[in-house]
């Protein structure tokens, strides 16, 4: 059929009947559609990437092997079973042969491309100088030069449609092909010339549009780490790093991007994680600690033992997530395609009825030469919404797909979580409350072994007052995390109990000997955290959260933008969450939540208002975030879950980032929106005007050069700009 016996499919990955396959069979629509066709009664899901040339499938009542075996059937193409780590996001991957063309690594098809359209420009430069300014008549006949130079330039075009006709399809790509040859052979040459011209420029621009935003994304979470230097015989011998394997010790100085998950296993250095989890400030870790690839290491000197490479390091399996959700179409390109299929349609539609009722085929032609580029509709909503991810790349916001971008401005309700998203990562310390006989630096001592290696803000923050006074914590303690509650941990003949009132209730420990204090404290707007042994109540800590720089502007602004509804969803006590909402200006107050009551709200609020986004930083909000039409991470607590739930990630933390999300989302839409107006406007007047004589073909030609540089100008806008 319409392709070759050469080509490969590679399964790159098959697990619990989903399936992502690679081959280049993939990039061709005409192909997906026949090969959807034929696997209909397996499939569950069918998701394509026609630029990655990929498909992700969900299948059901068979075997991989029997799916394959089909789609031989149906294109006659040999099978290479793939190993290689190449599950990766478009355009980063150099194991994507479609996206080495497409990216810096190999340049030289872009390049090849250009110096083509630039010659294709010289040529117009020349017909014009040669027409208007020494007024000599150019030849457009069938035979002449511009014929040739127009045939020329369209062999790629003409190829592509080919394969379609062979397939017995009715693309674009025939109609365009049609038209060219039909121009050529009426003596309108000159047309023919300016609409291949259009069409390489607009191709090439596209490419540009694309590439700059998958790079914007490469940059974000490249692992741009190429080796490792591994301790062999106590020597640090540097290797290649698919070369490392689990279980081998990497070590890693002030400078470097850690190249793979592991445990601290000697050393210790100032760890900058903001990549995985958002938190600016750098942290310190040593012994024992876990660590991710793709943060730095900014000071000292870590021996990693490694327990994740490749594909199984977080931040890879973060880059699949990311490409999953890349691959799937945004509304507003849904909308396009099927926009542009209604355009096809139509414009043959109107270039028959044009010729049948003028008897004019000049006429008829210019109809079709206009309405040739119903992918202008196309382009409209894809360089929009891929220039708009870039530019959040480039802001620091990881979009995962254009649905998110398209509804955080459509969105009537923000909720935020309060600790370790809208404050910072550190609370501090302000009172160590204890009972009689009790004393401060024990109560610490019992919280420090209980908080140990806990990531929870608070917990950090134990952590550091511990080291302040001195105290070594026993690391042997068995803890659990209770999200929104606190810890409960056994240490020895020991029960540790540390957290917040609602947890001591369900321990049925009571609070009432220390309930003037507290309610003094709470007063105050300070966080108790209660710590009990044996179910002994012996005192509490107070906390004070710093508020992040900007928080209660982006409130204002959001308000100011249109957003209806603006929550505070916490596990905090009500009344330290009522004192912070109404500094800030939330509408509402949801306090003392566990992570169910904080996934209800958002359920409650979903039925009242148009789409919901909610702010978290996952450390106990991850089913909420799940719920929520659009997740936000904005994580600080340490939560590698943050980025992996949520469908927009904002790395940096800050709260002006919301904002500037917002913007973006906004802006990209109206681009989409101003590019379908230029689009389908332009094409139907001009149809109009073509089709009662009062345009040559060679202006309508013109008229479409000038609409599809005006959307490709337009989109790229939103790449370019710095901010929205
Ligand atoms: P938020 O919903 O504002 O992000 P969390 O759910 O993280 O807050 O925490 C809610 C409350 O649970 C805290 O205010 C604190 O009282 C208690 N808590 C949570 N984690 C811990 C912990 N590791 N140690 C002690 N208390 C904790
Ligand atoms: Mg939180």
């Amino acid at each position: 059929m319409s392709v070759s016996n050469m080509s490969i499919i590679s399964i790159k990955s098959d697990i619990k009947n989903r399936a992502r396959l690679k081959s280049e069979i993939f990039n061709r629509s005409s192909n997906i559609e026949l090969i959807k066709k034929e696997l209909s009664s397996y499939i569950v899901d069918f998701r394509e990437n026609i630029s990655c040339s990929s498909i992700i499938i969900i299948y059901k009542d068979t075997q991989l092997s029997e799916i394959i075996t089909k789609i031989q059937s149906l294109f006659h193409t040999t099978i290479k079973q793939s190993t290689a780590a190449a599950d990766s996001i478009c355009g980063v991957n150099s194991n994507c042969s479609n996206c080495s063309i497409k990216t810096d690594s190999n340049p030289l098809s872009f390049k090849r491309k250009l110096i083509e359209f630039g010659l294709l420009t010289g040529y117009s430069v020349y017909l014009f100088a040669v027409k208007n300014i020494l007024g000599v008549t150019v030849l457009a006949s069938p035979l002449s030069v511009m014929a040739l130079v127009s045939v020329v330039a369209a062999i790629p075009l003409f190829k592509e449609s080919y394969e379609d006709i062979k397939n017995g399809e009715f693309s674009l790509q025939t109609f365009m092909s049609g038209t060219l040859i039909l121009a050529i052979l009426f003596g309108e040459a000159m047309a023919a010339f300016e609409i291949i011209y259009i069409l390489r420029g607009g191709m090439l621009l596209e490419e540009y549009v694309a590439t700059k935003s998958k790079n914007q994304i490469k940059n974000l979470i490249e692992l741009d780490v190429q080796n490792a230097y591994v301790l062999v015989d106590d020597v640090e011998v540097q290797v290649p790093l698919e070369e490392v394997s689990v279980g081998d010790v990497v070590v890693c100085r002030s400078g470097d991007k850690l190249p793979v998950d592991g445990l601290i296993v000697d050393g210790s250095g100032h760890i900058d994680e903001s990549l995985i989890n958002g938190r600016s400030e750098s942290i310190y870790k040593e012994k024992e600690s876990d660590v991710f690839a793709g943060t730095l290491c900014e000071s000292g000197r870590v021996y990693i033992k490694v327990t994740a490479v490749g594909e199984d390091r977080y931040i890879s399996k973060v880059m699949q997530d990311v490409e999953k959700s890349l691959a799937l179409k945004s509304p507003s390109q849904i909308e396009a395609d099927l926009l542009a299929k209604k355009l096809l349609r139509l414009g043959s539609i109107l270039t028959l009825g044009t010729l049948a009722l003028t008897g004019s085929f000049i006429n008829a032609f210019s109809v079709m030469i206009i309405m040739s580029c119903p992918c202008s509709t196309i382009l409209a909503a894809s360089t929009a919404i891929s220039a708009g991810i870039a530019n959040g790349a480039k802001l620091g916001i990881l979009i995962k797909g254009g649905e998110s971008l398209e509804k955080v401005s459509q969105s009537e309700v923000f909720c935020f979580d309060k600790t370790g998203t809208l404050t910072t990562g550190k609370p501090i310390i302000k009172d160590i409350v204890t009972a009689k006989g009790v004393d401060k630096n024990s109560l610490m001592e019992y919280l420090a072994i209980a908080e140990y290696r806990n990531t929870h803000p608070i917990a950090l923050s134990i952590q550091e007052k511990a080291k302040e006074l001195k105290i070594e914590a026993s690391q042997t303690a068995k803890t659990e995390v209770i999200p929104g509650y606190g810890v409960k941990s056994v240490y020895g003949e020991h029960t540790i109990v540390a957290g917040n009132k609602k947890l001591l209730e369900k321990e049925s420990i009571t609070t009432e000997r220390f309930e003037d204090q507290v309610f003094h404290h709470l007063n105050e707007a300070k966080t108790i955290v209660y710590v009990c042994v044996n179910e002994k109540l012996l005192g509490y800590i107070t906390l004070e959260h710093e508020v992040r720089a900007g928080t209660s502007k982006m409130i204002s602004d959001l308000r100011k933008k249109g957003v209806k509804h603006i929550a505070l969803i916490t596990g905090d006590e009500e009344k330290v969450a009522q004192s912070f909402a109404n500094n800030l200006g939330f509408d509402t107050v949801y306090a003392n939540q566990s992570p169910h009551d904080k996934a209800n709200a958002i359920e409650e609020l979903k039925k009242q208002y148009k789409n919901v986004v909610m702010v978290g930083d996952g450390v106990n909000d991850t089913l909420a975030m799940s719920k929520a039409d659009v997740a936000i991470s904005f994580a600080s607590g340490g939560s590698e879950m943050a980025i992996e739930v949520s469908d927009i990630a904002v790395t940096h933390s800050h709260p002006e980032d919301v904002v500037n999300l917002y913007n973006l989302s906004k802006k990209s839409l109206e681009v989409v929106n101003q590019n379908y107006w230029i689009g389908t406007s332009t094409n139907l007047i001009g149809a109009a005007f073509a089709s009662i004589g009062l345009l040559s073909p060679a202006a309508a030609g013109a008229i479409h050069i000038g609409h599809t540089t005006s959307i490709m100008a337009n989109s790229s806008r939103l790449a370019i700009d710095n901010n929205s």
